[in-house]
């Protein structure tokens, strides 16, 4: 074992980039910090724009041989890190929790299984994605899915190994060589990745990883002229300054970004499935992108909703995310927690009124809250929380729900419970979102389209809009044998 390496919780994580095929350490590091108790799980490699430019440097070199590479041989190297990754489900798991925090039990049964399906899935799509052929006055039409290049992936820590990976297999998958950048809050199961895919026979510089402050290193990475695509999921004031470094080369971006996603129950909805996916929202202590954290009820049924809502809460367990009995864990980090605190301090002081909640737990966490009495032009309804915390507004006419529900300047996603299928089409069609989902929550099929619109994000992924992505798609046209006409 190196003195670079780290054991966490039993397993080894090497803290260092990797670059090349090789392990590269920078002279200075930074400190990992476990939400769980606030120890320092290790010291990580602290990039610079020297190893932006090295790791940039491996991805372009090893782009032509990966890019040449059979389908079939790509796909069945994403099916070997997709076996590594399940032979390793409870480490990288375990590992994943200490590093941010999130329920482990979710982490094992969940979210490492989602993460092998990543390769699966895009190594399969791969190899159904048909060239379309057709002609123009006998001439033939070929329109390809060429490689694009080397690929800068920068993800956030919420859900780090599985944000990172549906990014990863379907850039892969496409034949383009990646860097990945994940957050500095949640660095280690990428390091785990580059071992599992170095191990499935991928061919060194085509995954690279480099580990830093994203303020250091990523101008160097997404101003880079040889970068073709980045894809970045995080939040909109960083999006924003990726955009602009990115403008230096015209760079294509896919952006995935936050929300504000609102959570609709009408009087005729199945009261009993709305509290349960409701509550759900506060899944991973309220840090999710799609959580719909701004419940609109229709007036007659909100008496009865929010009792049920604030028995079923109270039973929430909230504790060590490593226990199994645990429902929500920590915040990811003390600035975290003081952001969401912020937030809550400053809606109580314009009037709202929290029917649970409202304040910090012990430690690192913070109560799961429920705040009523807001204003839809407030600071705790227009802007993303990013923690355990939802608000309850009130409607009495489908109009004005769909007029709350789009009074943001958000639209990554939107739930709606209703019994009657009409008002389901009706509603969901004046939506704005990247994704309805309609009496039911968080069901999420690779092949369908992902994103955000307004400020939630830019570009779709996921099945052939990844492909879209990645691809530099090509339509050649060639003339019929003999064919001379020029007029
Ligand atoms: P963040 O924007 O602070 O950081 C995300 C990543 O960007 C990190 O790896 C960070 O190091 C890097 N970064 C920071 N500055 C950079 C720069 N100047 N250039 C390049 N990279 C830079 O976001 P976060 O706090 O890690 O994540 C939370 C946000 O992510 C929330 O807004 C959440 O809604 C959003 N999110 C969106 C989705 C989605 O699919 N739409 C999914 C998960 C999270």
């Amino acid at each position: 074992m190196s003195e670079h390496t780290i054991t966490v919780a039993g397993v080894a994580v090497d803290t260092r980039h990797w670059i090349g095929g090789e392990r590269v350490a920078s002279t200075q590091t930074f400190p990992d910090v476990s939400p769980i108790d606030g120890s320092t799980i290790g010291e990580i490699s602290r990039g610079t724009a020297m190893e932006a430019a090295a790791a940039v440097a491996a991805a372009k070199a090893a782009f032509p041989a990966w890019a040449a590479t059979s389908r079939a041989q790509r796909a069945r190297i994403l099916h070997a890190i997709a076996d590594g990754v399940e032979k390793r489900i409870e480490e990288l798991a375990i590992v994943e929790t200490t590093d941010n925090g999130a329920l482990l039990r979710s982490h094992r049964r969940g979210v490492m299984p989602r993460v092998a399906h990543n390769f699966r899935f895009f190594a399969d799509w791969l190899l159904q994605l048909d060239h379309e052929d057709f002609d123009t006055r006998g001439h033939t039409n070929h329109v390809s899915w060429d490689p694009a290049g080397p690929c800068v992936l920068i993800t956030p820590w919420n859900a780090p190994l599985m944000l990172a990976t549906w990014k990863v297999a379907p850039a892969l998958a496409a034949g383009n060589t990646v860097v990945l950048k994940p957050a500095e809050w949640s660095p280690l199961t990428a390091s785990l990745l580059a071992d599992i895919a170095a191990e499935a026979g991928l061919p060194a510089g085509v995954l690279n990883l480099v580990q830093g402050y994203g303020s250091e290193i990523g101008d160097a990475l997404t101003s880079h002229p040889d970068v073709r695509r980045i894809s970045f999921t995080g939040s909109v004031p960083t999006a924003k300054r990726i955009a602009a470094s990115a403008a230096a080369h015209l760079t294509p971006l896919s952006l995935e970004l936050g929300g504000k996603s609102p959570l609709l129950v009408f009087a005729d909805a199945d009261l009993d499935l709305a509290v349960d996916l409701a509550v759900e929202q506060y899944d991973n202590a309220g840090q999710v992108c799609l959580a719909g954290t701004r419940l609109l009820v229709e007036e007659s049924v909100a008496e009865e909703f929010t009792r049920r809502f604030v028995e079923k809460a109270s039973g929430l367990k909230q504790g060590d995310p490593r226990d199994e009995a645990t429902d929500i864990g920590p915040n990811i980090h003390p600035r975290q927690l003081e952001k969401i605190d912020g937030f809550v301090r400053r809606a109580l002081a314009a009037g709202a009124r929290a029917v649970i909640g409202g304040h910090r737990g012990d430690g690192q966490y913070y109560a799961p809250t429920l705040l009523t009495d807001v204003a839809q032009d407030s600071e705790i309804v227009q802007e993303e929380v990013f923690g355990p915390v939802l608000t309850l507004q009130t409607f009495t006419d489908e109009e004005t729900a769909v007029r709350l529900a789009n009074g943001t300047r958000f639209g990554l996603a939107a739930t709606v419970f209703t019994g009657d299928p009409e008002r389901a089409e009706r509603v969901t069609a004046r939506l704005v979102a990247g994704t309805v989902w309609v009496n039911c929550f968080f069901v999420r099929d690779l092949q369908a389209p992902f994103g955000g619109s307004r400020l939630s994000g830019v570009g779709r992924e996921g099945g052939t809009w990844s492909f879209d992505f990645y691809c530099d798609v090509k339509n050649t046209v060639t003339a019929p044998k003999g064919w001379k006409d020029h007029g």
